[in-house]
């Protein structure tokens, strides 16, 4: 895993690539972003926002005209995550500053095994821990015991699931899981996301992203 880091805070990026490589990742560190565009083989990018010459957001619109590379944006302030989705900047995911490292290493598994997943066939079981969600049978079981779901909990949990650790849109989440051509109000979504915590009985596996979304937890 080649992890190429864009940051022009020296601290930061420091301590970063220390970490990563004691994580066993091979790390690159840029500080500018015409040095992140045409940086080249690595495997996932953490790219800063406020960068001295041309920002986070154009860094990877850039990029996106040419490559699928997943980018992982760090995000200062609040308002910036809703940017990071909200402009179509084509980011897979943001991590919050001050952030964690194993939250990091998380978030750079989860957009990397993101990619494997679509490249692969998808198998019928996802067994995460205590919980297996089973496609074919359209059965969920947490320790081996049922759990009862409607099949619109389901197919959300289902979705959920496939990349856990990843923040799915709402709009993404209801065009997937109920209409192509849904534009209604949300509520639904929020409802079945409750009705979900409450049978799997861990809300706490299911995190809300203000102004964005949803994801599924990694489960350590
Ligand atoms: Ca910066």
């Amino acid at each position: 895993m080649h992890v190429l880091i864009v940051e022009d805070d020296q601290a930061i990026a420091s301590s970063l690539v220390l970490g990563l490589q004691s994580a066993g990742m091979t790390v690159t560190h840029v500080a500018t972003g015409i040095q992140a565009v045409t940086a080249s083989q690595y495997d996932v990018m953490l790219l800063d926002i406020g960068l001295p010459d041309i920002d986070g957001f154009e860094v990877c619109r850039r990029i996106r005209l040419t490559s699928q590379v997943p980018i992982i944006m760090l995000t200062a302030r609040a308002d910036e995550i809703d940017r990071v989705f909200g402009l179509e900047t084509g980011a897979d995911d943001y991590v919050a500053k001050p952030f964690g490292l194993r939250e990091l290493i998380a978030r750079i598994r989860a957009v990397t095994r993101r990619l494997t997943l679509h490249n692969t066939p998808k198998s019928s079981q996802i067994v995460i821990q205590e919980l297996k969600v089973d496609s074919a049978t359209r059965r969920v079981n947490i320790a081996g015991a049922e759990i009862d779901l409607t099949a619109k909990e389901f197919d959300l949990l289902e979705y959920l699931v496939r990349e856990p650790g990843v923040v799915h849109r709402r709009n993404d989440i209801l065009e997937t899981v109920w209409d192509t051509d849904w534009y209604g109000p949300t509520k639904t979504l929020d409802a079945h996301i409750a009705a979900l915590r409450k049978k799997l009985g861990h809300p706490e596996w299911i995190s809300a992203i203000r102004g964005v979304g949803f994801r599924f937890e990694i489960m350590p």
